[in-house]
């Protein structure tokens, strides 16, 4: 059965894939990407995502989104937008799900840790991890490590990469080195992720009355539609203009994203995944909305994702995955027999980065205690 006859002819395919790395027969009652859309779901770094968060620990509230919600609101919106474009929904929601599986705890503050930690090592970067999480670390399958994904979802999920690390990388490298891009799914996926972090972070930001909606109006792009709102809904308030608004703003930057890509679709003339490599970037906003994406993410920035509580979280967490790493690098003894690597220190960084890169928020903090308390075990 042809899962995939209904895709436009830019769109990834099964059959025009450059396949798996260990070769398996083809699953014969789904696409390829079925099968990694599932094999993603049924990952263990997947399951950990619902404990490990972007810019609020898990612990601060039940109600903020964590790295699953996200990941899950992240393929919801590129899921839709595919069905657009006549893409391949299944690799769409495979990179979607997938896009974050390499992150440490404690969000981008643990991200920058680690890397400073590694830096004689190699460094860390979370693309890399996620890459790193599906090729080798998930321990699932009989006849090879990882989960074995096509090489398209390999692609998207490695979004950045340095060129120091691309050159060592191999095939799914090279397109860093050669300035290609990747599948319209990966670039699609990519803006999905965007679309859904600006929109969440304003809802979360307000839900923990770090930042207000009278700060919130000097963006004018949110100030627009919660205009909209009260003309619609006259004297709404709260929670439910909240998510009117933001609701209104979510499907502002997707229809802006189909109509814009599609039209650049249709003028670079592209009949296959390989003239989309070759071309410019196809999935794009236009040039008005990526000026507004601008002002709310600068915005974010300022107040919130620098407000002085979220500081002394992301100070905390750096300390936390900085002790934890000088511990286990000083002691290798105190890991997982399977993590220890003795007689090789460059080896045994990578292994302390990847248990600790895998650990979620509540973890990391439980391990720290038990490492530097005396009265924990
Ligand atoms: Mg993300």
């Amino acid at each position: 059965m042809n899962f995939e006859a209904h895709l436009a002819p830019y769109a990834a395919r099964s059959a025009a894939s450059r396949g798996r790395r260990f070769s398996e027969a083809a699953p014969a009652s789904r696409s390829e990407f079925q099968r990694d859309r599932d094999r993603i779901i049924h990952s263990t770094a997947f399951r950990r995502l619902e404990y490990k968060t972007q810019v609020f620990v898990n612990h601060e509230g039940d109600l903020f989104r964590t790295r699953l919600t996200h990941s899950i609101e992240v393929a919801q919106i590129a899921r839709s937008i595919a069905r657009n474009l006549r893409l391949n929904e299944d690799l769409v929601e495979a990179i979607s799900l997938a896009h974050d599986l390499g992150h440490t705890p404690f969000g981008h503050a643990g991200q920058d840790a680690l890397n400073a930690c590694m830096k004689d090592y190699g460094g860390f970067e979370h693309n890399l991890q996620s890459l790193r999480v599906v090729d080798e670390l998930e321990e699932h399958y009989g006849a090879f490590d990882g989960l074995n994904l096509m090489f398209e979802t390999r692609e998207g999920i490695l979004k950045h990469c340095s060129l120091s690390n691309a050159a060592k990388l191999g095939d799914i490298g090279r397109r860093f080195i050669e300035r290609k891009q990747p599948s319209l799914e990966a670039q699609l996926a990519n803006l999905a992720d965007e679309i859904a972090y600006n929109n969440h972070d304003i809802d979360d930001g307000l839900r923990s009355g770090l930042i207000t909606t009278t700060q919130l109006d000097e963006v004018d792009f949110y100030a627009r539609h919660r205009s909209e709102v009260a003309r619609a809904y006259p004297g709404i308030t709260g929670r439910r203009a909240i998510h009117e608004t933001i609701r209104r703003m979510i499907n502002a930057l997707a229809v802006d994203l189909i109509q814009t890509s599609q039209s650049h679709i249709r003028d670079a003339g592209v009949q296959s995944i390989d003239e989309v490599r070759n071309a410019e970037p196809l999935i794009t906003f236009s040039r008005e909305m990526r000026g507004e994406a601008l002002q709310l993410k600068r915005f974010l920035r300022e107040n919130l994702y620098h407000h002085y509580l979220v500081n002394r979280m992301t100070s905390k967490a750096r300390r936390i995955i900085r002790e934890l790493f000088d511990a286990f690098m000083q002691e290798p003894r105190l890991l997982p027999p399977d993590y220890q690597i003795p007689g090789n220190e460059h080896a045994q960084a990578r292994k302390v980065a990847d248990y600790i890169a895998g650990m979620t928020d509540r973890y990391a903090m439980r391990e720290h205690r038990r490492l530097f308390f005396i009265d924990e075990s």
